[in-house]
């Protein structure tokens, strides 16, 4: 008979200091163990060397660290861009890219293994939602993206003209899943992350990416945290927008737009509106107006404009009728966007060829199985 074994990653540090209770063992261990994994970002109970030696034997046989598996590393961009795979207990891969830049290193997490949204142009959409990931999981994937990136710095700090960072300065939640879809699990490892005592990131360089779950962007509005949103927005009008997205059935424009606006209203926060440009479907000049004309009606009369809009060429994937948009047709739009004072960027994409740029992300033994659904 087999039985579950508590998993470290899961827990909160009250949470340890419970289990260290239930073990004997004062609350300072639970402490110490705590700092070993979001500090010194050890995964491995015999590296806690501040432990005594029963207690690393006790946690390495009724307790397990973590419980994602690494089963690929792809690199692409001269090492900088690293793409894992991981497995989960159960069937589920899961992928999780890294992003490391001279001044920052940005690691964007999956927190769902596949997504229920079924966006068209969405190869995580493809798979349907095959599950939630459980805080560990979800946190799991920041602390190997921090333990890569002290690998990386180590390894080619001093040969490079620019010496790359030495630790994750950002997290975007904008892989696999939709976060607001496992809300009470993905804000659990955000308040891990965030946690002063452990990881110790600042709510303000994480970023949350929904496709419009209207309820939970009014709950992340009553959050203490102050984590940056991002809407994914795609198309200026509700027929376009709900051919693309399902949800927008659910969720249409007016309801999307005005829980936006109260987001804003209550946090001060400005957010930022993702759109991935689709030729001759979302690109043309005169959908750029009706953008900026929807954005326009919806700022608040003489105040600056709290949000931005985000452009994304879209990464193709396979099995779809769907066009990437020239440059020429991101740059015009961007160009009527910005006539119309309207905040615009065109995101600059890594690790397409590895299949890790957005809405790339699938996991190779998922991949067989989705080709039967498109
Ligand atoms: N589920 C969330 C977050 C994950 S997707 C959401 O949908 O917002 C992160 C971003 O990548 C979203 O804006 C999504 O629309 C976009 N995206 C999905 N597929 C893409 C593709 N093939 N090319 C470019 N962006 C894509
Ligand atoms: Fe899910 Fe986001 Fe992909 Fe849509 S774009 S299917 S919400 S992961």
């Amino acid at each position: 008979m087999t039985k579950t074994l508590p998993v470290l990653s899961n827990a909160t540090l009250s949470e340890l200091t419970e289990l260290m209770h239930s073990w004997d063992q004062p609350a300072f261990r639970a402490r110490q163990i705590y700092r070993q994994l979001y500090v010194n970002l050890v995964d491995d109970p015999d590296a806690m060397t501040d432990l005594p030696l029963a207690l690393r034997q006790r946690l390495a046989t009724e307790a397990r660290i973590d419980s994602l598996r690494l089963e690929r590393l792809q690199t692409a961009d001269d090492g900088m861009t690293r793409k894992a795979l991981f497995a989960l207990p159960g069937n589920a891969v899961v992928e999780t890219v890294l992003m490391i830049y001279p001044d920052r290193a940005t690691v964007c997490i999956s927190t769902q293994a596949g997504c229920a949204m079924g966006c068209v142009f969405c190869a995580t959409g493809k798979l349907g939602l095959l599950r939630n990931l459980s805080s560990g999981e979800i946190v799991e994937q920041a602390l190997w993206a921090a333990r890569e990136v002290r690998k990386v710095a180590a390894e080619q700090g001093g040969g490079r003209e620019a010496a790359p960072a030495h630790q994750i300065t950002n997290v975007v939640f904008m892989g696999m899943g939709e976060p607001f879809a496992n809300y009470d699990r993905w804000w659990a490892a955000v308040e891990r992350l965030h946690d002063p005592q452990g990881f110790n990131l600042g709510a303000r360089h994480m970023t949350v990416s929904t496709v419009g779950l209207v309820p939970g962007i009014r709950r992340l509005a009553q959050e203490q945290l102050p984590i940056n949103l991002a809407v994914s927005l795609h198309a200026p009008d509700d027929a376009l927008r709900s051919a693309l997205m399902p949800v927008n059935r659910r969720y249409p424009l007016a309801e999307l737009l005005a829980a936006t606006r109260d987001y804003i209203a209550r946090t001060r926060r400005r957010v930022s509106f993702e759109y991935v440009l689709l030729q001759g479907r979302n690109d043309s000049p005169e959908q750029a107006q009706q953008l900026a004309a929807l954005l326009r009606q919806d700022a608040p009369a003489r105040q600056p404009l709290l949000y931005h809009v985000n452009l994304i060429p879209w990464n193709p994937i396979p099995g779809t009728p769907l066009g990437r948009s020239e440059r020429k047709r991101v740059l015009a739009f961007q160009q009527v966007l910005q006539d119309q004072h309207i905040p615009c960027t065109v995101r600059v994409e890594r690790g397409v060829e590895i299949a890790a740029a957005c809405g790339q992300l699938i996991g190779s033994h998922q991949r067989e199985h989705a080709h039967v659904r498109v």
